[in-house]
């Protein structure tokens, strides 16, 4: 049992959200229209969620091609309603007895009838060597926060997906050459996006490969692949994909082989009164949608939960 330093709050809310993207958001705007006393408590207020690194969102129903930062924006100005909805703070463990969640932060205890963890996920490595040297020295994970600092530089971007796709169409404006490089010969992302890809002039596409290693001094000078082919570059954007932020749910035997959260269409859990919305649950497509759609559902289980 771990001791922690504590201030106990005496209320014991109706729901606590734990993460403020997408589906913490929507979440807390369907607690909020139905009455209920909730709060979210957030790591990163500003740019915790996957969607805030996220350029163009083409896929949204009813906004096209909206900035990622500025649908989270508009989630957020829906959603809170006062500034007492959103508590700064990083959730470390959880206990539940007799009907209560605690929710341990750094600092506080939080009470709450139930919980919705919907903490998102994090950023894949590629664990090859120079990877976490240089990583904030060319080597990064999201072209809409660091890809200024790459104009008219040649820079690699490394994935098959949609992230990969997006990162190359944010840098052909911004790069003077970009080289999408993935391990398969078939991308992930759509037959419209690679024609757009392949229609831009400054970008070269290099299948069947993958990166072995990172060379540089101080900063990225360039990779070597595992065909051995080198390339001088002074980036690399590392796009391969999410690992679900679960770490502290370890101990709690609901997470599958790969880290999700175990929850049904219901967001219910196999635990009493811990529900999972969004990308850190088990299911067949993660986006925007589906997060924003896990927000309200989750809502109607824990009415289900509460009230009968
Ligand atoms: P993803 O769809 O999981 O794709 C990850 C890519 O990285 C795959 O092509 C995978 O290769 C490759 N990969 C994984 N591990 C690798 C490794 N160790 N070395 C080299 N390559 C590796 O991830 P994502 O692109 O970040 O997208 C995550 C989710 O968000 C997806 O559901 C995606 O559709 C969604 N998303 C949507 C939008 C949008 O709607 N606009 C934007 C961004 C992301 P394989 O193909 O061989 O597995």
């Amino acid at each position: 049992m771990q001791f922690h330093e504590v201030i106990i709050m005496n209320d014991v809310k109706d729901i606590i959200i734990i993460g403020a993207g997408l589906a913490g958001l929507s979440a807390l705007l369907y607690a909020k229209r139905a009455g209920y006393d909730v709060s979210v408590i957030e790591k990163d207020v500003y740019y915790g969620s996957q969607i805030a690194k996220t350029s163009i969102v083409d896929n949204y129903p009813g906004i096209p091609d909206v900035m990622g930062a500025d649908l989270l924006d508009a989630f957020k100005k829906h959603a809170i309603y006062n500034k007492d909805d959103v508590i700064s703070g990083q959730v470390t463990c959880f206990e539940y007895s007799d009907d209560i969640w605690k929710v341990f932060t750094k600092n506080d205890t939080y009470k709450a009838k139930t919980v919705i963890y919907a903490a998102g996920a994090g950023h894949r490595n590629l664990g090859v060597p120079g990877e976490k040297e240089y990583t904030g020295r060319g080597v990064s994970y999201c072209a809409t926060c660091d890809g200024a600092f790459f104009r008219d530089k040649d820079i690699a971007v490394c994935g098959g997906g949609n992230t990969a796709a997006q990162d190359v169409i944010y840098m052909m404006d911004i790069a003077r050459k970009i080289y999408l490089i993935h391990r398969r010969s078939t991308f992930r992302f759509s037959g419209r996006i690679l024609d757009k890809i392949k229609s831009a002039d400054n970008v070269e596409i290099i299948t069947d490969d993958a990166v072995k290693c990172i060379n540089g001094d101080n900063t990225v000078s360039g990779i070597e692949l595992n065909s051995g082919k080198v390339i001088d570059v002074s980036g690399l954007f590392v796009a391969i994909g999410m690992n679900p932020d679960t770490e502290i749910l370890s101990d709690m035997n609901i997470l599958d082989e790969n880290g999700y959260i175990i929850a049904d269409e219901t967001c219910k859990t196999c635990l009493k009164g811990f529900f999972a919305a969004g990308d850190v649950r088990t299911k067949p497509l993660r986006q925007a949608v589906t997060a924003a759609s896990d927000g309200a559902v989750c809502i109607e289980s824990v009415t289900e939960y509460l009230k009968f």
